[in-house]
């Protein structure tokens, strides 16, 4: 049997990894972090292997899942980097956020950058309708040091 690692997103922007035979065989996996059901699985990195059972791959497929691993770690930091100017730029209309989006949506509030709070499930229902969200990494709120 071989096994492949599948990385996840939860809505509150915590990337993990699943190991599954195919992605299709489970259930939305909830995130380790803060146990929300994952939203979305991220395109696999490029040439991930599937591990298998002989020592020789068991060796090469570790090797490439380090890699695999350095590369989503610098992923995500190049996420938070973004999101951090997001935070910077933005305009915090707090728990007013979900109204304010479809304001602007309706037209009937100047479109700006915003940010604010939302449950993971007004966020999926936002997305529902055309509206794009993006989940802030919380590391993305705290100042550098
Ligand atoms: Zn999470």
């Amino acid at each position: 049997m071989s096994l492949k690692i599948f990385d996840y997103c939860c809505s509150n922007g915590h990337v993990f990894e699943v190991w599954l035979r195919e992605a299709a065989d489970a259930d939305p996996p909830v995130c380790p972090e803060c146990g929300t059901p994952a939203e979305r699985r991220l395109p696999s990195a490029p040439g991930l292997k599937p591990v298998e059972g002989t020592t020789r791959t068991e060796v090469a497929g570790d090797v490439t899942l380090r890699r695999a691993a350095e590369a989503r770690r610098a992923a995500k930091e190049a996420y938070v980097a973004v999101m951090r100017r997001v935070v910077e730029k933005a305009e915090d209309v707090g728990r007013n956020f979900p109204d304010a989006v479809r304001a602007m949506e309706r037209g009937s509030e100047e479109r700006r950058l915003v940010r604010g709070e939302c449950t993971p499930l007004v966020a999926a229902e936002l997305r529902a309708d055309g509206i794009d969200v993006l989940p802030i990494p919380d590391e993305a709120l705290k100042p550098l040091n």
